[in-house]
Order: structure tokens, then sequence, then C-alpha cells
């Protein structure tokens, strides 16, 4: 393709594109396939000669669109949001078409200097201590591996220590987190060598938040019998019902025992702009290492997580390379930030993060989180004032769990487990809405978790007018 067809097609995406956003409420969110549909629609082999991009633009729209799920509908209300806004994909735009590799400073000198300005206004939005410095990574997952790999690096001299060994004379390294923390963090103790049987999983209060007296008698029974307690992961709203860890208590702990904090907020993270809800967040400048997904919650594209640690000195002890090759002249003076990520190689990820920052401005983006857990809040009423309803966990921020339970029936447990994923089946296949579950304490549980930019009160009333429906019609067919 030639550069003057690329400026043909070009533009005729970007009418593509926003005749898209504008539609997408029309669409159903979870598409109607099976699998198998798309493989079987395609050449199994890569074509000899280049095809005009009239062509394969014909079968994206045929082929691909109607096997998308629009995670940007404004009836999405499964898992969490995973948000984009046009100022965000025009920052991918641009950066695709550079296609910069920023891996130092000097493959990319304002990327660099971009991300180091655009993390110090996140950390001030957020309102961390400047002790914090900021670094984006693709994930929340890798991020949380990066925070383990540094704690074992600052209990074992792993990576440049003479022992070269795991435990410090072979004492097992433990890790200290609850059942409801993420899977990311299973498989971070699993790819760190800490091995899944020193993963300690904290008994939790009636809201599910980490007991911090059971942290502190796990720690002390496990240095009793000779093991190595290395870190603690405290979540800020579980991906399960939103839990809240009581990080401050949990610091101290920490502190007492001098043990590795990460917090986990890949969600909740992004509420900490709004002064009303920092209180869940006491603690976190106590933390080693905190993260957040501005692609979940903040107007950002996916993948842009917001990775603020502490002590730089053991991240890049631990993932240094100094390979010949990939010294420059600038090296004493400035950030090479593949130093503090796993891959070598990065993306320009800040340019999107900055037109998003810039185009909403702080109070833009609080009344973007404000609204949602407004929206949250009212459809909890609804749920309390309903008979049939009930919720079955303290709402969290913009998420609320719940289930069905009919007044009139007098079901047992598992007959209500059954009724709740009839009924979430029922809700989803309607394609106007699009909800997920989550098990909590045996019960299956709905889960309604609001964050995306299109959404309005409309989606959220006509949601709840779905699921009561959906409701009815699943209860007087049980009759
Ligand atoms: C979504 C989520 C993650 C994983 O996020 P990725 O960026 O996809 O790795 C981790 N922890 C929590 C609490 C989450 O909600």
């Amino acid at each position: 393709m030639d550069i003057p067809s690329f400026r043909i097609h070009a533009h005729k995406l970007v009418d593509w594109m926003s005749d898209y956003l504008e539609g997408i409420g029309q669409s159903r969110v979870q598409p109607d396939v099976a699998p198998g549909d798309l493989r079987r629609a395609l050449p199994p082999k890569a074509p000899d000669m280049g095809e005009p991009f009239d062509n394969i633009f014909k079968d994206f729209n045929d082929l691909i669109i109607p096997g998308m799920t629009n995670w940007q509908h404004p009836g999405w209300f499964a898992y969490f949001p995973a948000n984009n806004s046009p100022p965000s994909i025009l920052g991918e735009m641009l950066a695709a078409t550079m296609a910069a590799q920023c891996m130092s400073w000097e493959t990319s000198p304002a990327a660099t200097e971009l991300e180091e300005v655009v993390m110090n206004w996140l950390r001030q939005m957020l309102n961390l201590p400047d002790t914090f410095h900021g670094v984006i990574q693709d994930t929340a997952s890798t991020s949380t591996l990066v925070a383990l790999l540094s704690a074992r690096e600052r209990v074992t001299n792993y990576a440049f220590g003479r022992e070269g060994t795991l435990g410090t004379g072979g004492q097992p390294l433990m890790v200290y987190s609850t059942a409801n923390s993420h899977a990311s963090i299973l498989k971070g103790v699993k790819i760190a060598g800490y091995g899944m049987k020193n993963l300690r999983r904290i008994p939790v209060d009636s809201a599910r938040a980490m007991r911090p007296e059971c942290l502190r008698e796990a720690i002390q029974r496990d240095q009793g019998m000779g093991y190595r307690p290395a870190c603690v992961i405290g979540t800020i709203g579980t991906t399960s019902s939103g839990a809240i860890d009581p990080i401050y208590e949990i610091a101290d702990i920490c502190q007492e025992n001098k043990l590795w904090l990460h917090v986990d907020a890949a969600w909740a993270g992004s509420a900490a702009i709004c002064p009303e809800y920092r209180p869940l967040f006491k603690g976190i400048e106590k933390a080693d290492s905190f993260l957040f997904n501005p692609h979940k919650w903040m107007l950002t594209n996916f993948d842009c997580t917001a990775y603020f640690v502490r002590d730089t000195e053991v991240l890049q002890k631990t993932l240094d390379i100094s390979a010949d090759y990939l010294k420059t002249r600038f090296d004493e003076e400035v950030t090479n930030f593949r130093n503090w990520q796993i891959q070598l190689g990065r993306r320009f990820r800040a340019l999107k993060l900055w037109f998003v920052i810039r185009s909403y401005g702080v109070e833009g983006l609080q009344s973007h989180i404000r609204r949602h857990v407004t929206l949250v809040g009212e459809f909890a009423e609804w749920i309390d004032d309903h008979p049939d309803f009930e919720k079955m966990a303290p709402v969290s921020l913009a998420l609320v769990c719940f289930r069905c339970r009919p007044h009139d029936k007098d079901l047992n447990e598992d007959e209500l487990n059954k009724f709740n994923t009839q009924l979430l089946d029922l809700i989803n296949r309607s394609g106007e809405i699009y909800m997920t579950h989550t098990i909590l304490e045996g019960r299956y549980t709905l889960r309604f978790s609001s964050g995306q930019l299109f959404t309005k009160d409309t989606h959220v009333h006509q949601a709840w007018k779905i699921i009561k429906e959906c409701a009815e019609t699943l209860q007087s067919n049980s009759t």
C-alpha cells in the first residue's frame, strides 16, 4: 500500500470508527456466534499475492465485526470495564504510526520523558507520596510479577547475590494474600519461583477483607518454622466482590517484619482521583508498590497499567540488563524504562494517557468515576427495595453483587444457584446488556459493574428492566 492509498483508506476508516462508536448501542453486546464460525469462514493458508485493501476491509466488516464482543457498548456491565475514549484512540493511532520502540531514553527521548511527566501527574492526581516513582507496564498481571520479583530480590539478593538460590540458606520464601485476590497473584507466585504451596491465603472478615491479626499470626508461625516471609499482596477492590483489604493495618505489620507490601488496585485505583473515595486507600502511602489500570476505568485504551514503586534501586537490580549493545551515551543521566519491566521492548503508551488527561482534565475524569458510582448506587437501591432480589456484598464503588431470590418460592441454596445461573444466561441472551457472575461462599452471584464512557442512566434503567423481566419469565416457567 503506497502512502496516497493509505491516506484514502485511513480517512475512510476514521469515518468507520466514528460510525461504530455512534451506533454501538444498537448492536448486540455479545455476538451471536458459535465456536469455529470464523475459522471456517477464512482460508486456511495465507494468500500468495497481496490483496486490495477494499477486499480486506469488506471481510473485516462481514466476518470479523459480527464475531466481536462490544466492550464499549453502553450495556456493558460484565467483569470490569475496559475503557477507551476518543482522545485515547487518537493517541493509539499516532503511536501506531510512529511505531517507536521506546525501550531506552535514546530510542525515543520524548516518549521516556513524557512517561515520567504523565506518571508524576497521575501520582499527584491519586495523592500518592512523592517517594513513589511511576512506570507504565502492560498489565496488572505483569506489574504484580515485577513486585513479586522485587520482593524476592530484596530478601535474597538473588539476581546479583552470591547465593544464587531462592530461599536464603534454603528457607522457603512466603507470600501472603487472601482467597479473594486476583488469579494473577497465583500466576506471579508460580513464575517468580515462590511456588504455590508458599502462598498463604489469609482469612477474611464478613466484608471479605483480609484480617490483619490473622496475617500477623501467619507471619509469626512461618518465622517460627524457619520460613522467610517476603511479600504481602493487599487488594483494594477485589475482582469478585470489590472487597477492600485494610492496607493501613497491613502496612504496619509489613514494616515491623520487613516485608514488601504490594497493593493491587487494578480497577478501584482510578477512584483515588476523587478525594471523597481516598479513605478506601488509607495506607497506600506506606506500600512498597501500588498498581492500577487506567485501561480499566480511566478512559484509556488497553493496555496501560500504572505501576508505582518506592525502591527503584531494587527494582532495577532485579530487572537491569547491561548488554553492551544496549549501552548509550546518556545512561547516567536518563531513565531507561527497559530496566523497570520484564520485556525489553516497550510501546509508547504515555501518549494516549497524556491525550486523555489533557482532554478531560482531572475534573472530567473525576466526574466519569463519580457518575458510575452514583449509577450503581441507584441500581443497588432498586435491589434493596425489591422483594425478589438481595445484595450479596456491600456495594463497592461502581460494583454491586446480588442475586434473585423469589420471595414467594421457598428455594434452597442449590435451587437458588440453578435459578440464578439460568437468569444470567437469559439476561445475556437478550444481547442488550452483558453481565458476569462470581461465586461467594458457594452462592452463585450476579455482578453489576458500570464504567463505560457511553453508559447513561437510561441504560442502567433499561438493564434493571431486563433483569426483572427475565426473572419474571423464569419464575413463571418454573411454576
Ligand atoms: C483486572 C484485575 C487484574 C488483572 O488485570 P490485567 O491488567 O488484565 O492483568 C488484577 N487484579 C485485579 C484486582 C483486577 O481487577
